[in-house]
């Protein structure tokens, strides 16, 4: 049995209304911040349960124009390590100073290891939902930010869909950067948006994302933006997603619970804990193998004996040990130990929507097998 990392889904008759979107687009002549991308953002804003949205042609831009909003500046930014190369280099590009932190075992920002960071030059902390999993812990740091002035954001990337205590991802902070990029849990074949309670920040969104134009008609450019609009196209596909979101979930979260009981019974690996409240999208299944176990040689024999794919983990390395920041901020490897170690150690089995039980045994029996 061949089983993906992943899957991109799109049942046919999604690609057909689809086609006929895209028709009516080219025939309207209105290509890009159209009714579409307004529906996508109402419908979005409304699920998350913010007051708005904003989409963007990535989750990369989202990242910077929330930063850009708030006028980081030459501020500093904290950011757990373990997270995609794009959290901090958004710091990076709207001016600011990334500072790392550590994590806790459910991959999630650390509150001592952010407290320990905090000074003078601090402006926001960004929490990142690894995998789908809004970090409980959350609640601490949102009293650390309110403590401190400072601006509680969420890199909700990996979290469309994903719960804590009955909130979405997306609602905690002062904004959040979601994206929809292929191989999330819904696409729009590149795409990203920005949720928000706060109008100042919806306002600004709105035109940095449009060369920092203050309107769509216009030409008189009040700030420094950049092209970061989203077609319609696109703006067409990512709502035919959405109308898949909670679907997709259901069968994330199908498979999930099919691994939590079978990795229950296994000795050489388990299943990061999800705490009580905490409701997973499941973008990832994480689990955590024995510290003596080789993950490149466990990947390579699952791929090569059983043809099954282990998904990307989440992440392989730390961002402070990624040659960029490494460099740049003179990191040298053992300053963020506990995610050092699980970045290192964890592995992600395949989830995807559509997938069938059956695959998901042949997984867990590929995986025992090897590991026996
Ligand atoms: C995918 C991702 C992004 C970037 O999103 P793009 O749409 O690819 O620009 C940012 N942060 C995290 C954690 C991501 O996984």
């Amino acid at each position: 049995m061949n089983i993906p990392a992943a899957r991109i889904y799109f049942p046919e008759d999604d690609r057909k209304t689809i086609l006929k979107q895209i028709d009516g687009i080219l025939d309207s002549g209105q290509l890009t911040l159209g009714k579409y991308g307004k529906e996508f953002e109402q419908k979005y804003a409304e699920y998350v349960g913010t007051k708005y949205a904003v989409a963007v042609n990535s989750g990369t831009s989202a990242l910077e124009i929330i930063l850009r909003a708030l006028d980081i500046d030459d501020s500093s930014v904290i950011v757990p390590t373990n997270t995609f190369v794009a959290t901090p280099a958004s710091v990076i590009h709207a001016g600011g100073k990334v500072v790392f932190a550590d994590i806790t075992d459910n991959l999630g920002l650390k509150p001592a290891s952010v407290r320990k960071v905090i000074n003078k030059d601090t402006k926001a902390v960004f929490v990142v939902h690894i995998g789908g999993l809004i970090p409980p812990q959350i609640a601490e740091i949102q009293h650390l930010c309110q403590e401190h002035g400072l601006f509680l954001l969420e890199d909700a990337a990996h979290a469309q869909g994903s719960i804590l205590d009955g909130k979405k991802a997306g609602s905690f902070g002062v904004a959040a950067a979601f994206s929809f990029y292929p191989t999330k849990v819904i696409t729009s074949g590149e795409g990203g948006m920005i949720t928000t309670n706060d109008e100042n920040i919806y306002n600004r969104a709105l035109v940095f994302r449009d060369q920092g134009k203050a309107g769509f008609l216009g030409n008189i450019h009040t700030e420094l933006g950049y092209n970061w609009r989203l077609s319609e196209i696109h703006a067409a596909v990512g709502l035919s997603q959405f109308a898949r979101l909670e679907q997709f979930i259901t069968d994330r979260r199908r498979i999930a619970r099919f691994y939590d009981t079978e990795l229950k019974k296994a000795d050489k690996v388990s299943p990061i804990k999800i705490p009580p409240g905490a409701k997973s999208n499941y973008y990832k299944y994480m689990a955590m193998l024995k510290d003596d176990i080789d993950r490149t040689a466990l990947k390579k024999e699952l791929k090569e004996k059983y043809t099954v794919s282990l998904s990307g983990e989440v992440y392989e390395l730390p961002c402070h040990l990624q040659p960029i920041f490494k460099t740049r901020y003179g990191f040298k490897g053992g300053e963020f130990p506990v995610a050092e170690d699980l970045c290192q150690r964890h592995i992600c089995l395949p989830v995807f929507a559509g997938m069938t039980e059956e695959q998901a045994r042949y997984v867990v029996e590929s995986l025992k097998e090897v590991l026996a």
